[in-house]
């Protein structure tokens, strides 16, 4: 099932099941343009900042680094790269807390900067893309450790090998309350981000590339269509899209562009469609043309709890702490720091967190926002939840088993399908918090999941090492069984031969062997006798010498008497 045919602005629209219609609060931080922040002392990276395998640092403590350096490579092929955001020196790699929903700590590199701005040498491909290979163009976005922006953080190089593409979409929908920060890149850097899609058309072949914007962004619709006007070749387009939350999901904004939907289980690349978020197209451009990776993003500081909401270029790595004093600080009233949107961020315990690759948006709730609610209520059995579910999902089943801990059941009821937009607490009478009892559900199964792994790994790791020992005793007891058989059939072959000897009546062997020790005992008798005879002819010779000594003495002792 392909999706055939190139994507027209005459075709209508679709509809997905569900969704809701908010109050968008985008007004909060469009007005300023994005600022840059000032650097800071120390920077923080996290090792895992995407999907799939934590990446493996190429530094040690002490290290000096330059600004674009790879600290870290992707640690498999489903992995990303990451690189330092300043120059400076390497001062720790240890465990500290992560922007995670789970509130755990992770591996981190600390970078203390030494405010040189000193680059990595750079050597921009330029225009030359267009002459270079797709394997070496996913090579160069591997290498500047470029992820999905728009939320999902997956490695943007491993989403390219799909080569059977028609139609690049183009994700600049942002559909999530408060999040402005793909509006203000599509206003500012309309140029970059048609460029970055020109790269990524070439990259997988695509036949067009379809701009989907929410119809709440005129001004980034105007500034997209000036720049796709002046190229003129007819590959990229327009679609305007009704504002309706979520919107942005992908599976959603495939349905609503192509009309067809994603089947369980499969990708979207088997419809012919890939989907990228303008934020990664600009970050694609930027790796192309400044030969600059993954170092920075746009992040929106929003909220009425922040005292100047707006949106700021901030490189990879800066405490979030920073980020709000850059927008003028913490209001009085100031409640709840919240990572991404109101629908789909999470709260944070702590502002000492580092910026990373997700961080699209900082929420800093007042007092008088109703943005996440604390306490619920049971769940009535309203089934208003099941209605806003854009997946067809059944949120207060997935409720009940998610309480009482029913793996099996949620596993049934589809679990992992839900993309945890938020619909279904949002309209929730009880104000029940479902996504958090997803999350904690989720979490709990793959950690039961890696345990199972981890256990079955080191029962196969026993096996095998049991295994090896039974081999080495078997060898040995076969090697000690061959031996003990060898004695054996030479001890059976003497005995033959002897029993042969006395079979056949020969008696020369024998008797040989009987003159033998008869001759060599006659000769040790022989032997004996002399040495007694030379022994008594010893001593008597020393008899007489003894007496011969003993005369003259006595001689001359009575001479010696007579003298007197
Ligand atoms: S909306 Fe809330 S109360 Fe109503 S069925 Fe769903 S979980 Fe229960
Ligand atoms: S959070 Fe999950 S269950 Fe709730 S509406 Fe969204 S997809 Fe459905």
């Amino acid at each position: 099932m392909t999706h055939e045919r190139d994507i027209t602005a005459e075709d209508t629209l679709a509809r997905f099941d569900g969704g809701l219609i908010l109050d968008a609060q985008k007004q909060l931080s469009t007005g300023p343009a994005i600022s840059s922040m000032e650097q800071c002392k120390e920077y923080i990276l996290p090792l895992q900042q995407h999907i799939g395998v934590i990446s493996q640092p190429l530094i040690r403590t002490g290290d000096r680094v330059l600004k674009g350096q790879m600290l870290a490579r992707p640690g498999d092929l489903v992995s990303a790269a990451i690189h330092s955001p300043v120059s400076g020196v390497v001062t720790d790699i240890r465990q500290h807390e992560v922007p995670h929903a789970s509130g755990l700590s992770d591996l981190c590199v600390f970078i203390e900067n030494d405010f040189k701005d000193e680059w990595l040498e750079r050597e921009p491909l330029g225009d030359d893309y267009n002459n270079t290979s797709s394997s070496n163009m996913r090579k160069v976005v591997r290498d500047a450790g470029i992820v999905g922006l728009g939320g999902a953080v997956f490695p943007a190089a491993v989403k390219q090998t799909e080569m059977n593409v028609r139609t690049l979409i183009l994700n600049g929908v942002e559909c999530e309350p408060y999040i402005t920060c793909d509006d203000v890149l599509m206003r500012e850097h309309a140029e970059d981000v048609i460029a970055g899609a020109d790269i990524i058309g070439h990259i997988i072949k695509a036949r067009q590339c379809v701009v989907a914007i929410e119809d709440n962004k005129p001004e980034a619709i105007q500034a997209i269509q000036s720049v796709i006007d002046k190229d003129g070749t007819g590959f990229f387009k327009i679609r305007v899209i009704p504002t309706l939350y979520p919107s942005g999901g992908e599976k959603q904004l495939i349905k609503i562009i192509t009309g067809e939907e994603v089947p369980k289980g499969r990708y979207p690349a088997e419809l012919g469609v890939l989907v990228h978020n303008v934020a990664t197209a600009v970050a694609i451009q930027r790796a192309v043309y400044h030969d600059e990776p993954l170092i920075s993003r746009i992040l929106t500081v929003t909220g009425n709890g922040v005292r100047q909401p707006q949106n700021i270029e901030v490189l990879i790595g800066t405490p979030m702490s920073a980020c709000i004093e850059h927008c003028g600080g913490y209001t009085e009233d100031s409640d709840e720091l919240i990572m991404g949107g109101p629908m789909m961020g999470f709260s944070l315990q702590s502002d000492q967190l580092p910026v990373v690759k997700a961080t699209n948006c900082l929420l800093v709730t007042a007092d008088i926002e109703q943005v996440k609610h604390k306490k619920h209520l049971p769940c009535i059995r309203c089934g208003k939840c099941v209605e806003v579910c854009p997946v067809r999902l059944l949120p207060q089943q997935l409720y009940w088993y998610a309480s009482s801990k029913n793996t099996d059941r949620l596993i049934e009821h589809n679990l992992f399908d839900c993309i945890e937009c938020g619909c279904c607490a949002y309209v929730c009478p009880s104000e029940i918090p479902l996504v958090q009892y997803y999350r904690y559900a989720k979490t709990s199964i793959w950690q039961q999941e890696r345990e199972r792994k981890a256990s079955d790994l080191s029962r196969q790791r026993h096996e095998a090492h049991q295994m090896r020992l039974d081999k080495i005793k078997r060898e040995r007891e076969d090697k000690l069984r061959k031996k003990r058989e060898l004695l054996k059939k030479k001890t059976e072959a003497q005995n033959a031969a002897d029993n042969k000897s006395d079979g056949d009546g020969s008696s020369d062997g024998k008797t040989s062997k009987q003159a033998a020790i008869a001759e060599a005992i006659a000769r040790a008798h022989t032997k004996k006798a002399e040495r007694n005879k030379a022994a008594e002819q010893v001593n008597e010779t020393a008899t007489t010498q003894s007496e011969a000594k003993t005369t003259p003495d006595k001689e001359s002792s009575n001479t010696r008497e007579t003298d007197k």
